[in-house]
């Protein structure tokens, strides 16, 4: 039998505890689970690829069936060259569907083959996004209740490092 390879692609800038809930829930759909980091140049990410990708490394190594890399072609060649069949996304709140639903839909169009499959969050993770979690460590608020101790770490090493240039 074939083993079933999922893809969890995101920007992850940074990593947070909801994105790990939603591994931690996809798991038991894959025999393998690539954590595929976007580049998203589009989006100025304060972390550079591959301090993202170290960053997820740290939080998941302890699953054996995750494998975290970076990406930075069309998702659907990507999840192709893989010889993955789904994509896993994570939903939070009633406006994260409309973009996912489209983006779903444009990835079905794209590969009819490949399906995307959807897992709902710990009701406690569906307020945390990267952006808020970026704007409190700005302002050097608490962010340990919503990212990982290794990722508020690099997030103050950042921001005290930026302090004295602003
Ligand atoms: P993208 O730039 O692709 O939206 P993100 O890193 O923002 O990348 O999100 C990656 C995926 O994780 C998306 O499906 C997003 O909805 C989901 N996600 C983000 N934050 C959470 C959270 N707190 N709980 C569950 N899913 C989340």
């Amino acid at each position: 039998m074939s083993r079933h390879i999922g893809v969890y692609p995101g920007t992850f800038d940074p990593f947070t505890r909801g994105h790990l809930d939603i591994i931690e829930r996809g798991l038991i759909l894959f025999d393998e689970l690539i954590v595929a980091v976007a580049d998203s140049p589009g989006k100025a990410p304060l972390f550079d690829i591959a301090e993202r990708v170290a960053m997820i490394d740290e939080q998941t190594r302890r699953h054996k069936k995750v494998r975290v890399e970076p990406f930075s072609s069309l998702l659907i060649d990507y999840v192709k060259k893989k010889r993955a069949r789904t994509i896993l996304r994570g939903l939070r709140v009633v406006s994260d569907f409309e973009y996912e639903f489209q983006m779903a839909l444009i990835n079905r169009k794209l590969d009819p083959e490949i399906e995307t499959v959807f897992m709902m969050t710990a009701e406690s993770y569906a307020p945390v996004s990267s952006r808020f979690i970026k704007e409190i460590a700005r302002l050097n608020g608490d962010v340990a209740a919503f990212v990982t101790p290794g990722v508020a770490k690099r997030l103050r090493t950042v921001y005290n490092g930026r302090k004295t240039t602003r």
